[in-house]
C-alpha cells in the first residue's frame, strides 16, 4: 500500500463521514456502511474488508470518528479478537464466512477460554471435544465469559487429545452459541452489572469445518488472540465492549444509530490516557485541591505514566529494538496507571466517592473507575502472568519448574 499520513487519513474519514453519517438510520445500516468503507477494522487487509493500515493509522481513524461524535464500529470481542485471529489462522472460506458478519455487526462473539480450573494455567483446560462423524461433541464449563449472553459465536478452546502434553492437545473452534446443550448464566460483578457469564456446555456440537488453525494447534491460535488482546488493552482500548452491541440478541441493530451517540469524556473505566488525566485535573480545579502538593504530584505521575506507555507502544509499532513483550508491558503499565488514577481520583473527590450515578461529582466516572479497576489486572492474563511472560520470553529467564510440558494431559494433577 502507498504511504499515507495520519492527516490524510483524518481528511479521508471526514470526507467519507460527510456523505455516510446519518443519525436517523438504524445501527445495522450504519455498520453496513462502515464495513463497506473499510473503516470498521482498518488494520485488516483490504481483501478481508479492512484498509491494511498500521495501528497508528487505525488510531487516526478512531480519533477522526471520535472527533465527529459519530457511533464507532461494532465493537466487541468479535472485532477486537476473533476477526484478527481468523485473519491469521482461518482458511479463506472461514475468513469469508465469519469476518464480514463481524465487521457489519451481524454477529456478536465471546471468548470461551477460561474455566473454573483453568485461568492463568489456560493450557490446563478440561472442556472436551470428542469426534463423532464430521462433528465434535463438546462438554465442559467456561466462566467469566464477557458478553456471552449476547454472543452468536464463541472462540472455543477445547481438548481434542488428552494423551498429548497439555499445550499440544487443544483445538480452537468457531462455536455456535444458539444450540441445544449451551446454557449461559450471567454473573453479577461489583459494578452492579453482569458483563460476564458462566457457560455450561453439555454435548453441544461443532462441525470439523469450524476448526480454526488446525486440529490440536489451538494453543498457537489462542496465543494470537491473547497477544492481540494484551496489545489492544495496553494501547487504551476499553476491552472492546462499545456503546452499541453487535448481534441480534443485544437488540441494538434495529434501533436508530443516533440513540447511541454519547458525549465523549475521553475516559472509560477500563482504559486510561490523556483524557483521564485532563478530567482529573479539571476535577481538582473544580474542588479547589489543585494546589495540594500531593494531588499535583499524583497528577504529574499519571501524566508521566500515560506518556511512558505511549512511547512504549510507539516503539512497539516502529518495530525497532522490539523486545516482543511490549504488549505485556503496556498492559502491566495500564493496570498500574488505572489503580493510581483510582487512588488520585478518590483523593480529589473525597467522601463524594461514596455517591453513585451521573449526578455525583465527576459524573460517576471516578466511582466507576474505582469498582472496575481490579478487572483489567485479571482479564487477558493477570499481572503476575504478564510478569512471568516478560521474564521468560523477554528477559530469557528460566521457565517455571516441572515436567508439565512433556507429561500427557491425562496424567497431570488436576484441581478438584
Ligand atoms: C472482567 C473480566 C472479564 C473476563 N472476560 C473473560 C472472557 O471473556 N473470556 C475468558 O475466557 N475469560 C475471561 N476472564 C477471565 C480471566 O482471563 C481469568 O480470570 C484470568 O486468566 C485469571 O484466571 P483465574 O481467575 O482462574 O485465576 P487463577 O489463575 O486461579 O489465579 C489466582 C491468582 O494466582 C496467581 N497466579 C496463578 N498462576 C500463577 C503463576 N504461574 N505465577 C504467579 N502467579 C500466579 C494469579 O495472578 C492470581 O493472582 C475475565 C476476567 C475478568 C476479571
Amino acid at each position: 500500500m502507498a504511504q499515507i499520513s495520519a492527516e490524510q487519513v483524518r481528511d479521508d474519514v471526514n470526507a467519507w463521514l460527510d456523505s455516510a453519517w446519518d443519525p436517523t438510520i438504524t445501527v445495522a445500516e450504519w455498520w453496513k456502511r462502515l464495513a463497506a468503507s473499510g473503516y470498521a477494522s482498518p488494520m485488516l487487509p483490504e481483501s478481508m474488508g479492512g484498509k491494511g493500515y498500521t495501528r497508528d493509522l487505525s488510531i487516526a481513524v478512531s480519533n477522526a470518528m471520535g472527533a465527529r461524535g459519530v457511533v464507532g464500529a461494532a465493537m466487541g470481542l468479535g472485532l477486537m479478537l476473533a476477526a484478527p485471529t481468523i485473519a491469521v489462522h482461518g482458511s479463506p472460506e472461514q475468513q469469508a464466512t465469519y469476518i464480514p458478519r463481524i465487521l457489519d455487526g451481524t454477529d456478536g462473539w465471546c471468548q470461551l477460554f477460561s474455566e473454573p480450573g483453568a485461568g492463568s494455567d489456560l493450557a490446563g483446560l478440561g472442556c472436551k471435544a470428542e469426534l463423532d462423524g464430521d462433528e465434535y461433541v463438546i462438554t465442559g464449563q467456561k466462566v467469566w465469559t464477557s458478553g456471552g449472553q449476547h454472543a452468536d459465536w464463541g472462540m472455543l478452546l477445547a481438548r481434542t487429545n488428552p494423551d498429548a502434553p497439555k499445550h499440544q492437545g487443544i483445538t480452537y473452534f468457531a462455536f455456535h452459541m444458539h444450540q441445544p446443550g449451551v446454557e449461559v448464566r450471567p454473573l453479577r460483578e461489583m459494578t452492579g452489572r453482569a458483563m460476564f457469564n458462566e457457560v455450561f456446555i453439555d454435548e453441544a456440537r461443532v462441525p470439523v469445518a469450524n476448526i480454526i488453525g488446525g486440529l490440536n494447534n489451538g494453543w498457537a491460535v489462542a496465543n494470537t488472540t491473547l497477544m492481540v488482546e494484551r496489545a489492544s488493552l495496553g494501547s487504551g482500548s476499553s476491552g472492546g465492549l462499545g456503546v452499541a452491541l453487535p448481534g441480534s440478541l443485544a437488540g441494538h441493530l434495529e434501533r436508530t444509530v443516533g440513540e447511541f451517540v454519547v458525549e465523549r469524556t475521553g475516559s472509560s473505566a477500563g482504559s486510561i490516557g490523556g483524557g483521564t488525566v485532563k478530567l482529573l485535573t479539571g476535577l481538582a480545579r473544580h474542588t479547589g485541591c489543585i494546589n495540594d502538593p500531593t494531588v499535583r504530584q499524583g497528577l504529574a505521575e499519571l501524566h508521566t505514566l500515560t506518556e511512558v506507555n505511549k512511547f512504549n507502544m510507539l516503539r512497539a509499532r516502529s518495530g525497532q529494538r522490539s523486545t516482543q513483550v511490549e504488549g505485556n508491558l503496556a498492559k502491566l503499565l495500564t493496570t498500574h496507571t488505572l489503580r493510581r488514577a483510582r487512588e488520585i481520583g478518590n483523593q480529589i473527590i473525597g467522601a463524594q466517592g461514596m455517591l453513585w450515578g451521573p449526578d455525583s461529582l465527576s459524573g460517576g466516572i471516578v466511582q466507576e473507575l474505582t469498582v472496575f479497576s481490579p478487572g483489567p489486572s485479571i482479564y487477558g492474563g493477570t499481572d503476575q502472568v504478564q510478569r512471568n511472560i516478560v521474564s521468560e520470553r523477554g528477559l530469557g529467564l528460566p521457565k517455571e519448574p516441572g515436567d508439565f510440558r512433556t507429561t500427557p494431559y491425562r496424567d497431570l494433577p488436576k484441581n478438584g
